[in-house]
């Protein structure tokens, strides 16, 4: 892993395409992603963004955005007018382009610097999207965080498998994440497990009744639909597809998204979010 420092303008990048429903800003803390070469790399949607790669292979390297936490001190307020312009809330989704709770935040702690920025003026919302069960090492900050804005954990879980057959691992294994779950719903932070990219679910009726003790809702997205390109055409360039036929075949089609629904409805009755609806915090439609 190349893992370099970097300086960035403004760290708060105005929300197109997919993330354009979901919320007024996105934030990278990092350029890159040290988990790209692990599963949920191998399906990625940034691994075919040429602006990030700049012919670089995804997974091999990090950008530290050092000084990200200054840069959103410096353009928070302008930001914040710009989404309450539009007649929008000022909504920030950290993140959709990298983790951000890599390993190497335990030491550039850049994700950290920029949360206690939010602290001094805290958004509207924020999305803090993971991977990693190493967010709860800033419960400590986002607990507090959480009563300035509505804030929610969107914990990826995207099956009660570790394993997709001839696909490298995850970086945490599905417990960890549960467990990592729960213990930011007992600290009292909102959170959401997002089945996203959905994978074949072994036993449907215990994983959402294990989502139902550690969630407040949780939100399903197939590739079809969900990968940024009208039919799922972007993922179905990567062996995610493949391995999930090896599986279970139904769960390549749009239909399986639907029948997993339904379940995590009867366990989680307008807790449940699709899609892009999902992802804003929109719940309901089993
Ligand atoms: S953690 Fe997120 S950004 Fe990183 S490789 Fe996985 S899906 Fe992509």
């Amino acid at each position: 892993m190349d893992v370099t420092i970097a300086q960035i303008g403004n760290v708060l990048t105005r929300a197109s395409g997919y993330l354009k429903p979901v919320c007024s800003h996105s934030l990278q803390p990092y350029r890159g992603c040290s988990f790209g070469r692990s599963l949920c790399g191998v399906g990625c949607y940034v691994r075919h963004n040429g602006h990030v790669l700049r012919g670089r292979e995804w997974g091999t390297f990090l950008e530290v955005r050092a000084n990200a936490a200054d840069s959103y001190r410096r353009h928070v307020d302008r930001e914040r007018r710009w989404a309450h312009g539009r007649g929008g809330c000022f909504s920030i989704f950290l993140s959709s382009a990298t983790e951000p709770f890599p390993p190497q935040e335990a030491s550039a702690g850049v994700t950290r610097s920029v949360l206690e920025a939010m602290h001094e003026s805290p958004p509207d919302e924020l999305i803090l999207q993971t991977h990693s069960p190493a967010v709860t090492r800033a419960i400590d900050v986002i607990e507090p965080l959480s009563r300035k804005c509505r804030l929610r954990v969107h914990m990826s879980i995207e099956s009660d498998r570790d394993r997709l057959p001839g696909l490298a691992p995850p970086a945490s294994r599905v417990e960890e994440r549960f467990e990592a779950c729960a213990a930011l719903k007992e600290a009292g932070v909102r959170t959401v497990v997002t089945v996203s990219p959905l994978f074949p679910i072994a036993d449907p009726e215990a994983f959402f009744e294990r989502v139902a003790a550690c969630a407040d809702a949780v939100v399903l997205d197939h590739f079809i639909g969900g990968d940024g390109s009208p039919d799922g055409g972007r993922t179905r360039r990567t062996a995610v597809p493949e391995a999930m036929a090896r599986v279970d075949p139904s769960s390549t089609a749009l239909e399986y998204r639907d029948r997993m629904a339904k379940v995590a409805e009867r366990r989680m009755p307008g807790r449940v979010g699709i899609g892009a609806a999902g992802f804003a915090g929109r719940y309901g439609r089993g």
